[in-house]
């Protein structure tokens, strides 16, 4: 049944890759054409994740149109892209990645269009880094040398913000000082959170983060004197060991840890599982690489969900 199911998995990922191909064909053609109409006054932006979707739409304003290129509720890391995101995807100005493999679907996708359309922006580069963790578990993953939750880094953001305003201004240059201004603007926003997280992760009791999730707040946990313990690895298919478990278990134990933490993604089972033994209880942190479909028609912000997640960790680290 299992090898039945894996089978039919595989199958379905090979049409996928077959229409991508088909797809390459079609696109030139579509191109050649002249498909694909800019409306006028308004650059359409495409973005991976929710984070850098609501920084473009933030600068631009009424310039820009923007969409996410993954429905919500989809994963990032595991997602694979239909035929009708490429076709979506051929009709941007510009698509905003995050890189170093987080979107690892990417360069299929991206093999599927134009060289020179749409334009890119990928937001780690340039941005000093942080090494890829690996959870707690010691087996290799495909996930490349550097950990790419770079938005959970609110000054990594700024810079972010800085380099989305010059490559909206590349694309429309007589609405470089709108621009300017929403990323000022939204730069202003991002230093009072981070303010507030500095305020509010000051003086806890505990420091260990330890989520029964994936490795996704290195940034944070480093800006803010946390110390991550990851149960999966950098991507949420890396799954745990009883073994690392065990040790997570045992860790949280000796630490006094009070609350395990938990992202909406994977559920809270094995949140649940540890914090029985550990005789701790759990809260949720959103990682935020996407909404789920109920917050995404409920209009939630990044903003928002950083400061639900500000409030997660001080309750559940005992903050004062
Ligand atoms: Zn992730």
């Amino acid at each position: 049944m299992q090898a039945l199911r894996h089978f039919k998995e595989t199958t379905i990922l090979i049409n996928v890759r077959r229409s991508i191909v088909l797809s390459l064909a079609l696109g030139a053609a579509l191109s050649l054409a002249g498909a694909a109409p800019v409306p006028p006054g308004r650059l359409r932006v495409m973005a991976t994740v929710f984070p850098l979707a609501e920084f473009v739409r933030d600068i631009g304003g009424e310039r820009v149109e923007v969409q996410s290129l993954l429905p919500p509720g989809a994963d990032v890391h595991t997602w694979q892209p239909r035929i009708s995101e490429i076709r979506r995807l051929e009709t941007a100005d510009l698509l905003v990645f995050v890189g170093q493999g987080l979107e690892p679907w990417l360069n299929d996708l991206l093999g599927g269009v134009a060289a020179n359309r749409p334009a890119r922006f990928e937001a780690a580069s340039g941005l000093r880094l942080r090494p890829s963790q690996p959870g707690e578990d010691d087996h290799d993953h495909d996930h490349g040398a550097f950990d790419p939750h770079v938005w959970l880094d609110f000054g990594l953001d700024e810079t972010i913000a800085d380099g989305l305003t010059a490559a909206l201004i590349k694309l429309d240059p007589g609405a470089a000082a709108q621009f300017r201004a929403g990323g000022e603007r939204l730069k202003n926003r991002l230093r009072e959170l981070d303010a507030a997280y500095r305020r509010g992760l000051k003086d806890c009791r505990g420091r260990d983060l330890i989520l029964a999730g994936h490795a996704a707040f290195s940034y944070l946990a480093a800006r803010y004197g946390l110390r991550q313990i990851a149960v999966y690895g950098a991507s949420p298919d890396a799954a745990p060991t009883p073994k690392i478990t065990a040790g997570i278990i045992a860790r949280a134990v000796k630490d006094g840890v009070r609350t395990i933490f938990f992202e909406p993604g994977l559920g809270d089972k094995m949140a649940r599982l540890i914090a029985a033994e550990v005789g701790a209880g759990i809260r949720i942190l959103y990682p935020g690489h996407n909404l789920s479909p109920a917050q995404a028609s409920a209009g939630m912000t990044f903003f928002r969900l950083m400061e639900a997640n500000l409030e997660s960790l001080k309750d559940g680290l005992g903050c004062r």
